[in-house]
């Protein structure tokens, strides 16, 4: 299911908005149109203009500017990963933040320590900027003015987001921080484990502040916090055990294969009886394509028993060679979007690799 949209390119990158986005900003604008306070003396929230009219646009406006303001964030972690040769796929904002899709990033803790570090940075200087705007716009147009409390609130939203996200927590850019910090001085899975226990530390403790003060907020933001220590635990082991494994280790050797003259209803048959989804097509040793269940429903019923499966396959075969890493092969899987590989070697098919290989795989990893 396609659920995000894409709203322009910036820097050659696109910038997607998850649905989700879409429900926040009605309700920030919401939010910020009830509240008129002071934060240190820095006025927040548009609850006191009048009328209501302009009270609605500027909590709209400023709804409309925090989105920028995340999207920059993440521009910023994306303008230092590209710096470096990483090629950004994409970026999609989220309920609470952006996402950066980007190749792998090499296990580098100096690069990773800039990249953690560019998105509260740009918050940073944002604050700064606003900081800066907030006293021009005072002193011209009043304190009062809804303009004067637009980019003051923008200065406190832009500050909060560089503090929050510099909390030493996964998924926050500091628990990157301390994971690249800890790496300079201990094995990369040891120093990510010790990161994802502080991580998850500070979902509790903030889950149970969050309890007790009632903020639904926090419990929810804890909730993700822990989530996402957890995940980013998994993932690193998981990859770093994957990275010792060859294709080899985990394909299936027992090929099942049909040749090009077998016609789609006796394939159908075959399909049910050893309830595998495809089929390397083969011409003694040398594979002509891959056959799928898919190829099979695009042809009408009636037309099977004269339809063979040379007629259907597809002849575009990426395959994957037995001495590459496991990790190559699941980077392969997900780029092409397919859910198995031929592998070959010297110009022979020697086995298949599906998704589900790799899962057992990835299943043993996390059980260590
Ligand atoms: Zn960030």
């Amino acid at each position: 299911m396609n659920t995000s949209i894409q709203i322009g390119k910036v820097m050659g990158i696109p910038v997607r908005l998850h649905i989700t986005f879409l429900l926040i900003i009605p309700w920030v604008a919401y939010i910020f149109a009830s509240v008129s306070d002071t934060y240190f003396g820095w006025p927040y929230g548009f609850g006191g203009v009048q009328p209501s009219m302009t009270r609605w646009a500027y909590s709209l406006a400023f709804a409309v500017l925090l989105f920028v303001c995340v999207a920059l964030h993440e521009l910023g972690h994306s303008y230092v990963a590209r710096a470096y040769g990483i090629v950004i796929r994409s970026i999609t904002l989220y309920l609470f933040g952006g996402v950066s899709s980007m190749e792998e990033i090499p296990r580098n803790p100096k690069l990773e320590l800039q990249m953690a570090f560019a998105g509260p940075g740009t918050s940073g200087a944002l604050a700064i900027v606003f900081l800066f705007l907030y006293y021009q716009s005072a002193a011209i147009l009043g304190i009062e003015n809804p303009f004067t409390i637009l980019m003051s609130t923008l200065w406190i939203v832009n500050l909060t987001l560089m503090v929050f996200n510099l909390l030493p927590a996964f998924p926050m850019d500091g628990g990157r921080v301390l994971r690249a910090w800890l790496a300079t001085r201990m094995p990369y899975v040891a120093a990510t484990n010790r990161a994802a226990s502080v991580g998850k530390m500070f979902a509790i403790v903030m889950g149970i502040f969050g309890l007790f003060s009632g903020g639904i907020l926090l419990l929810v933001i804890a909730f993700f916090v822990y989530i996402g220590a957890s995940e980013e635990e998994r993932a690193t082991t998981i990859n770093i055990c994957l990275e010792g494994i060859r294709v080899r280790n985990i394909m299936s050797d027992d090929v099942h294969t049909v040749p090009p003259s077998m016609s789609l209803r006796e394939l159908t048959d075959l399909v049910f009886r050893e309830k595998h989804r495809g089929y390397p097509v083969v011409d003694g040793e040398k594979l002509l394509g891959v056959v799928t269940t898919a190829d099979i429903q695009r042809v009408a019923e009636s037309l099977r028993q004269t339809t063979t499966v040379g007629d259907v396959m597809a002849k575009k075969i990426f395959d994957i060679g037995p001495d590459e890493e496991a990790t190559a092969a699941m980077k392969k899987l997900t780029e092409l979007g397919v859910r198995r590989l031929p592998v070959i070697e010297n110009g022979r098919l020697v086995g298949i690799l599906s998704r589900e290989d790799l899962v057992r795989a990835m299943e043993l990893c996390s059980g260590r």
